[in-house]
């Protein structure tokens, strides 16, 4: 079920040169999660998701053919879809077993390896922002609960409620999953149940983007997974399991299982894969999702410093849109 599509630049095509800037070509890719919604979805179910994730791939795009960083084109798009309340991230972030939001994001610089990224804040509107002021303010890389919100206080980011985040249909979901959790408790009290099912698990945003400079970034953010315990931290806020980038190899972000996606260093995996084993970017990301990741567990966006981008997921569907400078695009949520 996995689905690929890899397209390789053809070297020294500037359609979109500009005089202004050095005229190279530049690449996008976002997602909107792994494990979409059914099939059978009204058109303007379907329409709205579309919609959403071309006004955000536009974003990015924009600001790659004026000559932007590939980091402010991945804040940007990742501010877009936060704002966005059918994604998981942000406005429209999953509910905690405590019927709360924790969210989490990280973001990383190819150019130097700078990195950042905040886990578990509850006040953040724009918690992939948060992260890029981590990376560029302070000598962490990680910054988490009470702390990563004071933070954001003295840096003086956009603060809202914790019930901003909220929405009627992820509400829905909370109570479906603990509904079923009751049920799974009666038969086996010792087991812990308290993840979602595989086709609910969608909606966490990324992005990875190449700007005319040659610079790669990444970036990923999520309310996490659905009904999880208070204080859980998934892939994305993980430099090297959610997100990665570095211009000698690749920029990846993930979306799925999040403790799958720790456990098998998946970002950083792909991008080692490359740069020790002489892998393309799809063969990497073929080998880590299909050999090393159960069967289901996600999916990854990526590109590579030569500007080939990578779609791979094992999950019915995921949520995608790209656009490179030779003018090719597309947006899809399916095979
Ligand atoms: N990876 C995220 C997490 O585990 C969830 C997702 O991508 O759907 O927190």
């Amino acid at each position: 079920m996995a689905s690929k599509w890899n397209c390789s630049l053809a070297v020294g095509m500037l359609l979109f040169s500009n005089a202004a800037t050095c005229g190279a070509d530049w690449a996008i890719v976002l997602h909107g999660g792994a494990g979409t919604m059914p099939k059978d979805q009204p058109q303007e179910t379907i329409q709205a998701y579309r919609a959403a994730l071309n006004d955000a791939l536009q974003r990015g795009r924009n600001i790659l053919v004026e000559g932007g960083s590939s980091l402010d084109a991945v804040e940007n798009v990742i501010r877009t879809l936060e704002d966005h309340p059918l994604f998981n991230a942000g406005r429209g972030a999953v509910f905690t077993h405590d019927a709360t939001h924790e969210l989490d994001a990280s973001i990383m610089d190819g150019r130097t390896l700078a990195c950042g990224a905040v886990a578990n804040v509850t006040t953040v509107k724009h918690p992939i922002t948060l992260a890029r002021l981590v990376m560029e303010r302070t000598s962490h890389v990680l910054l988490a609960g009470p702390g990563a919100d004071r933070f954001a206080t003295e840096v003086g980011v956009d603060r809202v409620q914790n019930e901003y985040f909220s929405t009627e249909n992820r509400r829905r979901q909370l109570d479906d999953a603990q509904q079923r959790q009751r049920v799974k408790k009666q038969a086996d009290p010792l087991k812990d149940s308290s993840l979602q099912r595989s086709d609910e698990r969608y909606g966490t945003v990324g992005c990875v983007a190449l700007d005319r400079h040659g610079n790669l970034a990444a970036g990923t953010s999520t309310g996490g997974l659905t009904n999880k315990r208070a204080g859980r931290i998934g892939d994305s806020p993980v430099i090297g399991a959610g997100t990665y980038a570095s211009n000698a190899t690749c920029g990846i972000s993930a979306t799925g299982i999040g403790e799958e996606f720790i456990r098998h260093a998946v970002a950083f995996h792909v991008s080692a894969l490359i740069e020790h084993a002489g892998k393309s970017l799809d063969e990497a990301a073929d080998l880590v999702l299909t050999q090393r990741l159960p069967p289901g567990a996600g999916g990854i966006v990526g590109i590579d410093a030569a500007g080939n981008i990578v779609c791979r997921y094992t999950t019915a569907g995921m949520y995608r849109a790209w656009a490179k400078s030779d003018g090719r695009h597309d947006i899809k949520i399916w095979d």
